[in-house]
């Protein structure tokens, strides 16, 4: 009857601990998993007491989309490789398993988990049981002693609760018991989306994108914001954002992108502010335009990939009159981290290859050698009285660009298994 696993079991960990909005944070994660496996020959995805179980087409299904049945092959290179990667990405999984599913009986499990094991070599095994339904008449001691008996005497292989080669897990729920053998870690965190929407900052340097995804991590929808100097500069930055947005879709399938121009503001200041004042002037312009863009598309705060001490320009000094510009709060998820932390991460991420590309920072424009480490905000505002401060932000709000990128394709069955983000103009 069953040749393959056709469940995937999602465990989270966090949202266990969520008390009464519970219900709300597990309904969130099971749309971002539909979300993440459009395309895949995915039925539904079903919540069950605390878990969440993806069912995959049986392999008969004629119905299945893309002729793709079940996690049928598992080896043998079908969806699974697939709903592994995608899922391995939805933020907010602990882990996950695909599951071959069965009736809640001992006989059934066994004959079950005996015919999946043929043809699979393992030296040495445990079963790990998990009674979660607490009618069924075996406890999870009794479940392991029996199956595991079983196995013992059909495979000849020994038991090695330690280190074993091949770990069985059981886990026994209302009308139904899942085992599998395989288990992959997830991202854990939020999901997306259950803790509001923010803008990023994200310059193109290694550290921004890091901090974006920090935020996605603890459930916040991230809006991206990049500043530019074309025509001053080339359009290699934008380029470098829009890569970099692209990539982080993959964890939030959905991402604006807003694109405004900085060189003309970043001339006036040229013009009228000491040196040493301009790049934290710069910063602030970059505060006033951000919270006024992000507080137009409801947006709760702005995320910048500051860390302390690690330039002249983020001295805690600066950082507090930066941040002064800004109606809304500012999070720097990185603010206690060094550079060899925030880099190991990008490398994770993988937006590291991207952000080392060379390209030309709006901020290397009319930058001066010695930028203060300590401006006073008197100084600041002084140099600000004599521009024009609300029509520079007014016109750089008004000549923001949206992109918008999405992954996997929009429209469910439209995208084929492994079918990277689709950008729409
Ligand atoms: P990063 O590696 O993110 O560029 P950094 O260490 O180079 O950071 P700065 O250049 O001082 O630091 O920039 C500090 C923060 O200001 C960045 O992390 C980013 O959030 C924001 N920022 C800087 N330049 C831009 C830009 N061109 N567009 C949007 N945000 C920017
Ligand atoms: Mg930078």
């Amino acid at each position: 009857v069953m040749g393959s696993p056709t469940s995937v079991v999602v465990h989270y960990h966090e949202i266990a601990l969520k008390g009464r909005n519970r219900p709300f944070f597990i309904r969130r994660l099971a749309r971002n998993i539909e979300r993440a496996t459009l395309g895949l020959p995915v039925r539904q995805v079903r919540t069950l007491p605390g878990r969440l179980v993806v069912e995959l087409d049986e392999p008969s299904d004629p119905d299945g989309p893309n002729g793709l049945n079940g996690l049928k092959g598992v080896e043998g290179g079908s969806a699974w490789p697939e709903v592994r990667e995608r899922l391995a990405r939805v933020v907010g999984i602990a882990n996950f398993f695909p599951a071959y599913r069965v009736a809640p009986d001992i006989d059934l499990l066994t004959r079950e988990v005996l015919a999946a094991l043929q043809g699979m070599t393992f030296d040495s095994f445990r079963v790990s049981a998990r009674r979660v339904d607490k009618r069924f008449p075996l406890n999870s001691m009794e479940i392991e002693r029996i199956l595991g008996q079983a196995i013992k005497d059909y495979s000849h292989r020994r038991v090695d609760l330690g280190s074993p080669q091949l770990t069985v897990g059981v886990e026994v729920l209302p009308r139904r018991i899942f085992f599998h053998f395989e288990k992959v870690e997830g991202l854990r965190g939020m999901p997306v989306g259950s803790a509001g929407k923010v803008v990023s900052l994200l310059s193109g340097g290694i550290d921004s994108p890091v901090a974006a995804w920090r935020m996605l991590r603890r459930g916040c929808r991230v809006a991206f914001l990049h500043f530019h100097s074309v025509p001053f500069l080339s359009p290699a930055s934008q380029e470098k954002a829009k890569q970099i947005v692209e990539l982080l879709t993959r964890y939030q399938y959905d991402s604006p992108l807003y694109l405004v121009p900085f060189g003309e503001l970043q001339r006036q200041v040229l013009l009228t502010a000491a040196a040493p004042l301009r790049v934290v002037l710069y910063r602030r312009f970059m505060m006033r335009i951000g919270s006024a863009l992000a507080a137009s598309r409801r947006a709760k705060a702005l995320v910048t990939g500051e860390s302390l001490g690690q330039v002249a320009s983020q001295t805690l000094d600066n950082l507090a009159v930066i941040e002064k510009a800004s109606c809304l709060p500012v999070l720097r998820p990185l603010v206690g981290m060094d550079k060899d932390e925030i880099t190991a991460q990008a490398k994770a991420i993988g937006t590291y290859e991207l952000s080392i590309q060379p390209d030309q920072d709006c901020c290397q424009l009319f930058i001066p050698p010695h930028p203060a480490t300590r401006a006073r905000l008197e100084e600041l505002e002084e140099a600000e009285s004599r521009l024009d401060v609300n029509a520079l932000v007014e016109q750089a709000v008004s000549s923001a660009e949206e992109r918008r990128f999405f992954y996997p394709a929009a429209k469910a069955g439209a995208c084929a298994p492994g079918g990277g983000a689709r950008v729409e103009r």
